[in-house]
């Protein structure tokens, strides 16, 4: 490694920047508007960048510190925390999957059902291969019903269950990871054997690999002629996914879903798999669980499909889910059967919500409609402040100070080029720069423009994109623009290793753009005793505010680039002045103003 060790351990490595930013003391939570009065800014510049930032707000809309902190920053500002000693303690954000569990007394722990996602290539056999599993089941030949779709089913496989999620393919996983729902315990990834390992196969790994979940291959298609599952499983080697013939532990099992071959072995294996995760949950209490899908059933109302991840949920619980809530007033499973409870690592359909909740939402049970009433109206007026709160993600200029902070210990790229050719060397010269701090992981690498599934994954893994050479998916724009995820563009490798490494050390150099915000003439010129001269002005665009970067220009030319010293307005001293309305300002070091002068007023944002 070539990192100089020095520069990483020392605090001043933070980034050198040529223009110091003003610094702002902001408080934890504060209104559009007086975000606006901190920078002397006009609110409309909030808005606007709020509006940068995916975030629609109002001007009096109360915001939290880290959505401020980045709009200060953009128009910048260096913002600081006005009070420190409260934040520390924050509360914790509720426990959400398996880590609850730790809590619990483990006598009170039982198995529970693995949750299982099929992922893979378009047209590889995904939907045939859930359809065919359904079908092997026997307890749902039993049970009669018409089979639903409720967007997970169960089957029984030697006196086991498992749950599989039924929607398939990655889109839908990651998005629910995104959404902070980890319901996922294992993938299955679905390579035909007479196509192989296609690009989104590669894909739907790597998906699975940022989650950190176990991947058992099925190689689908098996039936045909032209099926070749040693190609696939030789493929398979090229990706570190080693099946037993090439000295791994990968379990791979070839599988038909039209003649039925090898389902049986398939699901024996996800039990196998299973088992080693040692998946437990206590049933015997309030249930949790996550929404996978929702609707509005046009004759049985608001319609959620829950998966249960501990506790049990039954019939007649007062429930909270994301902002809504209701009493669960029927459940079914996916043959439209109704059942009384469900336990976890189980799905059910569930009834009597008062609102449709979204996909992700978490579901608690409460003690009673008071409760839940009280919950819900806390948990909207937090979504309000929610609604504008930016995500602030990592991106290489905030890295360093993350890194410092202890919060990133791994630097997750997905990496975009426009050459299969170019994605070995980058990988290489990137996962180099890994230091003891934090590692280089390139989480997925492909050829091809930037889509909403790679913002998607760098969403939830918390991590970036690196494009060299790559355009953007219309898709990954509109996502980029709502989540804050960066996607950073390169035309030279080099330059890519050169600015993660500085990130890496803290020394990268900011880019500053000028964004004008007023303009106005000079009128009239004074000379001041102690002031020296002050311009006469009308201002003829935007707003002017004391503390603004300002050009002055004679006819085409531009004679001084320097900042506004004093602003007046009639005699008052006054910190901004709106367009339409004559003012008196003064600018550093500008002795001759002449009438007609023309005065452009900006910030200089930090681009990155
Ligand atoms: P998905 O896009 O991955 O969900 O793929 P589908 O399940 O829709 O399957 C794509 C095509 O492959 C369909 O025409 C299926 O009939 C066919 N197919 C899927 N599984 C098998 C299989 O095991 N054997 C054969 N012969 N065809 C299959």
């Amino acid at each position: 490694m070539t990192t100089e060790s020095q520069s990483t351990q020392t605090a001043a490595g933070q980034p050198a920047e040529g223009n110091a930013a003003p610094t702002i003391q902001i408080p934890r939570v504060l209104t559009v508007k007086e975000l606006g009065e901190l920078m002397s800014l006009s609110p409309v510049e909030v808005i606007k960048d709020l509006m940068k930032n995916g975030v629609m707000a109002t001007i009096n809309q109360n915001i939290d510190y880290d959505t401020a902190a980045i709009v200060a920053h953009d128009l910048g500002f260096e913002p600081k925390e006005a009070a420190v000693e409260e934040v520390a303690e924050e509360a914790p954000e509720p426990p959400k999957g398996v880590a609850a569990e730790e809590e619990e007394d483990a006598s009170a722990l039982k198995p529970r059902p693995p949750v299982v996602a099929v992922l893979g290539h378009v047209d590889h056999g995904k939907t045939s291969l859930l359809d065919a599993i359904r079908k092997t089941d026997v307890v749902s030949g039993e049970a009669g019903g018409i089979t639903q779709h409720i967007g997970a089913y169960q089957v029984e496989t030697k006196g086991q269950r498992i749950s599989f999620l039924d929607t398939p393919g990655h889109a839908a996983f990651t998005a629910m990871r995104a959404r902070g729902a980890q319901v996922t315990d294992l993938a299955v990834v679905v390579i035909a054997a007479d196509d192989g390992i296609m690009p989104q196969t590669k894909e739907a790994i790597d998906h699975a690999r940022a989650a950190g979940i176990p991947i058992v291959v099925a190689i689908t298609k098996i039936d045909l002629e032209s099926a070749n599952p040693d190609r696939v499983k030789q493929q398979l080697a090229g990706l570190d996914l080693n099946v037993e013939e090439y000295g791994g532990d990968v379990i791979c099992v070839p599988v038909s879903a039209k003649t039925g071959d090898g389902l049986d072995t398939l699901l024996e294996n996800i039990l196998v798999a299973a088992e080693v995760l040692e998946l437990r949950a206590n049933p015997d209490r309030a249930a949790r669980g996550t929404v996978i899908e929702a609707e509005m059933d046009r004759n049985r109302g608001p319609l959620a499909t829950v998966l249960v991840e501990t506790g049990t949920l039954r019939v007649g619980d007062v429930v909270v889910v994301g902002k809504t809530w209701g009493r669960t007033k029927a459940m079914f499973d996916e043959h439209g059967q109704r059942i009384k409870s469900v336990g976890p690592g189980e799905p059910a359909a569930v009834l009597g919500l008062q609102e449709v909740p979204q996909a992700g939402d978490v579901l608690t049970v409460v003690s009673n409609d008071k409760t839940a009433r009280k919950i819900v109206v806390q948990l909207q007026r937090e979504a309000e402040a929610a609604a504008v709160h930016v995500q602030p993600h990592v991106t290489l200029d905030t890295l360093f100070g993350a890194i410092s902070a202890g919060k990133v210990k791994e630097l997750n790229l997905i990496l975009k080029t426009d050459v299969q050719g170019s994605i070995e060397p980058i990988r290489q010269s990137l996962e180099r720069l890994s230091n003891d701090e934090v590692r280089v992981k390139i989480i997925h690498a492909a050829s091809g423009a930037v889509t909403e599934s790679d913002v998607m994954l760098a969403i939830a893994s918390e991590g970036m994109v690196i494009a060299f050479n790559a355009s953007e998916e219309p898709g990954a724009e509109r996502l980029v623009q709502q989540s804050g995820i960066e996607i950073r563009h390169f035309s030279v490798i080099y330059h890519i290793t050169e600015d993660v490494e500085k990130a890496l050390q803290g020394m990268l150099d900011p880019v500053y753009i000028d964004v004008i915000k007023g303009k106005a003439e000079v009128r009239q010129v004074f000379q001041m005793k102690r002031k020296g001269q002050v311009a006469g002005c009308y201002v003829t665009e935007g707003t002017i505010a004391i503390d603004d970067l300002a050009h002055l220009f004679r006819g085409e030319e531009m004679i001084a680039d320097t900042k506004v010293t004093s602003l007046r307005r009639f005699q008052e001293e006054v910190r901004e002045v709106q367009v339409g309305t004559e003012c008196g300002f003064t600018l550093e070091g500008v002795k001759d103003f002449q009438e007609g002068d023309l005065v452009e007023f900006y910030r200089r944002k930090r681009e990155r």
